[in-house]
């Protein structure tokens, strides 16, 4: 017999979020706003408003903690983005 104890919930929660992909810098959204997954990469040509420093972690935008490694965006519905990521819709949290 199977028994779930407050260990296996906290997995089985970990296991779900773990199911969400990573927004792909590929994809058509991601490219038309210029993200990417690690800010140093962001052609600053293109993008001269990106500042060091600037990165998903410390966005309005970005619903996590800045310790988090990754989270949703709401530009990128059911996509997660990295902390460390930046896309051209960044606006500095408050
Ligand atoms: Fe990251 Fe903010 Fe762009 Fe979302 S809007 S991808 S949190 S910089």
């Amino acid at each position: 017999m199977m028994q779930l104890t407050a260990g296996s919930s906290v997995l089985l929660a970990g296991q779900s979020m773990a199911q969400i992909p990573k927004l792909d810098e590929n994809d058509a959204q991601a490219i038309a706003l210029g993200y990417k997954a690690n800010n140093a990469m962001v052609d600053a040509k293109k993008y001269p408003a990106h500042a060091t420093g600037q990165a998903c972690k410390n966005c309005q935008l970005y619903p996590g903690k800045s310790t988090d490694a990754a989270g949703s965006c709401p530009l990128y519905a059911g996509k997660m983005v990295a902390g460390s990521g930046w896309c051209s819709a960044y606006a500095k949290k408050a």
